[in-house]
This record gives C-alpha cells, structure tokens and sequence, in this order.
C-alpha cells in the first residue's frame, strides 16, 4: 500500500483518475467474491445439514460465484480506448506515435495501413503481435519487420491486427491507454462494420484531418454514423501537418490566422451543429492545429538529451508543440473520466445489487433459522416437561414400593420372630 501512495502522489496524470478507479472497483469486487464464496459455502452446508435452505435458493447463491467471477475478469482487463480516423495520410500513425513517443506504427508512404491496428502495453518487456482469431505471439523486433509483416498479410480491411509494446516504454500504454489505428475512410465502403466491430467501446475518437486541405464528406459521414450508434461520442479533430501551412513561402502571419480561424469554426460547428455531440464551449476545447511528424521528431530528439526544438520542421515548432501538449492534456482528461463511467458505473451498481440481493436474502435465511430455532425450544421445553412428569410420577411410584416393600419386610419379620417364638 504505501508504495502505491508513492506513486499516486507522485504522478498527477489525469490518467490515474481512470488507474485508481479501476485499482478500487477491482478491489472492492476482490471483496465482494471473498463474500459471495464464503457465503456459498455457509449456504451449502445449511442445506445439507437442517435443509432450512431449498435447491433453487442454493442454486441462487451459486449463480452469483459465476456472475461475480465473469464481472471480475472484465474489469481486470478494462482500458481506455482511442480510435483515430481520417483519410489516409493525413497522418494517424504519425499522431499515435507521437504520442507514444516512438515510432511505433509504420507510416508514410507505401506502409498505408490496410487494416485496424491496436496499439496496447504488454507485461515483462515483451514485443509481439497478434492477429484476429489467433492466439500466436508473433515476436516483433524493429519497426521494419513489423511494417513487412503488416503489408505481406492479405488482412481483410476490417480485421485487427494487435501490436503488443512494453508498458514501461511508455507512460500511456502503462496507464491502460488502448490505440487503434484505422485504414482510411475514403478506402472503405464498409464503415458501419467498422463501427460495430471497432468503435462502440471506444472513449474517444480522433479526427485527424489535413490542415491544408479541407474536411471530406466521408470523414463527415463516418463520424455522422458513429454519433447515430453512440449516443454522445467524444470527439477531437486534430488539424495536422499545421506545420508545411507556416512553410509555405508566401505564408504570412495574418493569413495563417485567418486560415487558422476558417478551419476552426468549420470544425467547431461540425461538432455543435451537424453532429451536435458538443456544446460550443466544449468544441473550442476539442479542435487542434498539431505536427504529429514535429512532435515526434521533437521527442525522439528529447529521448536522446537534446533539446525538442531539434526536431522542429519549420517556423513557429514551439507554438505547436505547446498545441499538441495541450491536446494530449484535454484527451487524458476526457478519456479517464469517460471511460471510468461506460466501464466502472455498470459495474459498481451491479455489485451493489448483488450485495444487496445476498443480504436480504441471509435476511431472510436468519428469520427462518430464528424460526425454526424457536419451534425446537419449544418442542425442547415440552419434552423436559414431560420427561419432569415422569420423573415425578417415578418418584411418587418409588415411594409407594418402598413403603409396601417396608411393610411386608416389617410383617415378614413379625411373622418370622412369631413363629420362632412358637
Ligand atoms: P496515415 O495514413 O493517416 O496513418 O498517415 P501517416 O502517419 O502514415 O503519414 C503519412 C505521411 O505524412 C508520412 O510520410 C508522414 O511522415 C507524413 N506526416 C504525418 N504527419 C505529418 C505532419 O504533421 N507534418 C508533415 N510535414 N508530414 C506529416
């Protein structure tokens, strides 16, 4: 426990909102199956003992073991999840590595992403990846094989491919931040199973667009489909490769503002108006103008000693990468909390029902046993009544033997000394 202190104190990550969370609600449902076992046993052996608990009773009881053990296996493996889209190239596998701080996922041209991929930690250092409907480690080395072996499988555009990365190489993937990267929505014509198989479980989506170009009707209607499933999807929109806008030779400071703001409030009322999954307040908060290439190239650069203004591409790096921290701020903020209530409020109100359930029924198992307790007394009570009757009558019989015995030994004797005397 006080090492777990040491660590909460220390990281101020809005991420740990979702690790302590998910560190109680594990807990708590540790406890809650210690109860339900104990129980169970308790329970058993009442049946077969005083059979003051019948089968289907029992049976409850039992099914609770298995909805309590089946609830603690998801929590155990629940996480926060992001899935980014956008059209190819705009630059996904960039954002999502730079935010792991690596290059991870392969990207550029000619390692266009072809299926879904879903970046997550692994424990002990390890490095492998998985494909859909098979459970073989296949070990990665370096980024290039693991580019050769995305493109050589003909992996059918909807399927998942899952890139297993040490925890420790980065803050987010130990935190139980889930990354899933997406072909690009002008290749597909299937969005909606993508939606299904892909994004109902997801806390937030990203939209990564070209800032030099505008928004697309299919990244439109993907995400006009996605807010039809979901109730309230959380989205970001990221407008990257803001960096090649301020290299433009002729790009002057005020018509950079002005294409910024464009872009904004299209993106603003994307998000108030069109899809209507934001307040105005809350879309402000959720659209970006980013380098992903910069910023990764700034924190590979970081990761060697040097200073992150080595990997800037052009002009104005630090106002960027500052947009980009900020970004990655509000995602963490948003993805601990969102997640915290689709993945833990469930679950916490059905432990409480189970808890409940199992107590009123003790309840009501401890009024039987009350019952049943009282009603032995009182056959007990009556059985050494009786058993005082008896005794008492054995009592009044005793005496009257001995006093005819007493007598006819006193006349035998009388009779006896008589005759001798004769
Ligand atoms: P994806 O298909 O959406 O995953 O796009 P990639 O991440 O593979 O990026 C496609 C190409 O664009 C790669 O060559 C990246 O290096 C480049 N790229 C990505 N982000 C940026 C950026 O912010 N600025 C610049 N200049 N290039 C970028």
């Amino acid at each position: 426990l006080p090492e777990t202190r040491l660590y909460q104190s220390n990281d101020k990550s809005p991420l740990q909102i979702f690790v302590r969370a998910k560190k109680k609600i594990n807990d708590i449902y540790g406890e809650i199956e210690e109860y339900v076992l104990e129980t169970t046993t308790f329970i058993n052996a009442l049946h077969a003992e005083a059979e003051i608990v019948d089968k289907a009773e029992r049976e409850l009881f039992e099914s609770y073991v298995y909805k309590v053990a089946a609830i603690r296996e998801v929590l155990q493996r629940d996480h926060m999840k992001v899935a980014f889209f956008g059209r190819t190239s705009n630059g996904k596998s960039s954002v999502i590595n730079a935010m792991l701080r690596e290059k991870i996922l392969p990207s550029g041209i000619g390692h266009t992403t072809n299926c879904f991929c879903q970046v997550e930690g692994s424990n002990g250092g390890e490095a492998y990846l998985m494909k859909e409907g098979s459970d073989e480690k296949l070990n990665v080395v370096n980024i290039k094989q693991l580019a050769n072996a995305l493109c050589q499988e003909k992996l059918c555009e909807s399927s998942l491919v899952r890139i297993f990365w040490p925890r420790e190489r980065c803050s987010l993937l130990r935190d139980d931040v889930v990354f899933v990267d997406s072909p690009g929505v002008d290749v597909s014509a299937n969005l909606d199973d993508w939606i299904d198989n892909h994004c109902l479980n997801a806390d937030v989506f990203v939209l990564v667009l070209n800032a030099e170009s505008t928004m697309t009707r299919a990244e439109k209607q993907f995400f006009h489909t996605v807010s039809q499933k979901l109730s309230k999807p959380n989205i970001f929109i990221l407008n990257n490769r803001w960096d090649a806008s301020a290299n433009e030779p002729e790009c002057q400071e005020s018509e950079l503002a002005k294409v910024k703001s464009q872009h904004t409030e299209r993106c603003i009322d994307f998000l108030t108006k069109e899809l209507k999954v934001s307040n105005e307040k809350e879309a402000t908060e959720r659209v970006f103008f980013v380098s992903a290439r910069e910023t990764l190239q700034a924190r590979i650069e970081e990761a060697k000693g040097n200073p992150p203004h080595m990997g800037a591409i052009a002009e104005g790096f630090q106002m960027r990468y500052f947009e980009f921290q900020d970004f990655e701020r509000k995602f963490e903020e948003c993805i601990s909390q969102s997640a915290v209530k689709t993945k833990f409020q469930q679950h916490s109100s059905r432990g409480k029902s189970v808890s409940g359930d199992m107590r009123s029924m003790l309840d009501n198992i401890y009024e039987r046993i009350t019952i049943f307790r009282n009603l032995k007394q009182d056959q007990k009570n009556m059985l050494t009544e009786r058993i005082q009757g008896t005794e008492t009558q054995m009592m009044q019989v005793t005496r009257e033997m001995k006093m005819k015995i007493h007598n006819m030994v006193e006349e035998v004797e009388e009779k006896v000394s008589k005759a001798l005397n004769e």
